[in-house]
């Protein structure tokens, strides 16, 4: 059975609009595409006021699991 592979990405250390490569086939994961066709929200967690603590991610390409961190930073940079 092949295994799948887990990669974390922090969000602060995107460059841009948010867009990033897939760590494992380079796919680029974009925030504003919701068509599922690139990559899919598989979970996600919050805090307890409800904002959000971290999103896995399946790249549909190479079906690596991508959990993007550092949600709270933004929230305080946005105020
Ligand atoms: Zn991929």
């Amino acid at each position: 059975m092949k295994q799948t592979s887990v990669f974390r990405i922090d969000l602060n250390k995107i460059e841009g609009d948010g867009d990033f490569p897939c760590p494992s086939c380079g796919a680029i994961i974009s925030p504003d595409d919701d068509s599922e066709r690139v990559y899919k929200i598989i979970d996600m967690e919050t805090f307890e006021d409800g904002s959000l603590k971290n999103l896995s991610l399946l790249c549909k390409k190479c079906n690596s699991i991508i959990i993007l961190e550092g949600f709270e930073t933004l929230r305080l940079i946005d105020g």
